[in-house]
């Protein structure tokens, strides 16, 4: 049986990062596929495991060749997700997932019907600001154009398969884990009943 794609997505500072880490302590069944990017390596990010850190030029020819599952332009930069490796892992039979800005969700929405759709929301706009301000990895003007696009990605809500707030870290991190379950459920049932028919 072939792994399930599940998008994780929602407006930068929701806490999408955090969230994931969260799950892929407690979900031994999924796997986090690292995202490639032509944004630079942060202090603290690992080059092969926080992003693929590559060239435009290069990440403009991964896209000529198909080899971009999706990829979005997200402030003055690239991210996309690399499609060889999401492929293998979901063809061994492994949940894969993606961390991503809604663009690109939205991409595999197309692309993939099949796939589960997860969209975090902030409690509060206020609250929305008040995280990216005081996790201090951007400035005053890359903060301004986040929320500005947060207005837009919030609009795209509702063409998720579920909605869910992060407020509490815990709660947020249960319910996600209750709802990956309730899909893998569903996903067996239908084979079963497919696999019935012979
Ligand atoms: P950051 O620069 O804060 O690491 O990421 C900026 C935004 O890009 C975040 O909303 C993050 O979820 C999103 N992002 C990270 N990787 C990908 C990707 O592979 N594709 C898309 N479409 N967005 C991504």
């Amino acid at each position: 049986m072939k792994g399930i794609l599940f998008v994780l997505s929602g407006p930068s500072g929701t806490g999408k990062g955090t969230v994931c880490a969260e799950l892929l302590k407690r979900d031994n069944n999924i796997s986090l596929s690292v995202s490639m990017t032509t944004r630079e390596c942060r202090e603290g990010e690992t080059p092969g495991v926080t992003y693929h850190y590559v060239s435009v030029e290069e990440f403009k020819h991964n896209i000529e060749n198909g080899e971009m599952l999706e990829y979005a332009v997200y402030g003055d930069n690239y991210y996309g997700t690399p499609r060889s490796s999401v492929e293998k892992l979901l063809n061994e039979g492994k949940d894969v997932l993606l961390e991503i800005e809604p663009q690109g969700a939205l991409q595999i929405k197309s692309k993939f019907p099949e796939a589960v759709l997860l969209f975090l929301i902030p409690p509060s706009m206020a609250e929305l600001k008040n995280r990216l301000v005081s996790r201090g990895r951007e400035d005053t003007e890359e903060i301004e154009k986040r929320l500005e696009a947060a207005k837009w990605e919030l609009m795209q809500a509702e063409k998720y398969n579920i909605h869910i707030v992060n407020d509490s870290l815990d709660e947020c991190v249960d319910r996600v884990i209750e709802y990956f379950n309730e899909k893998r459920a569903e996903r067996r049932k239908i084979e079963e009943l497919i696999n019935e028919l012979g």
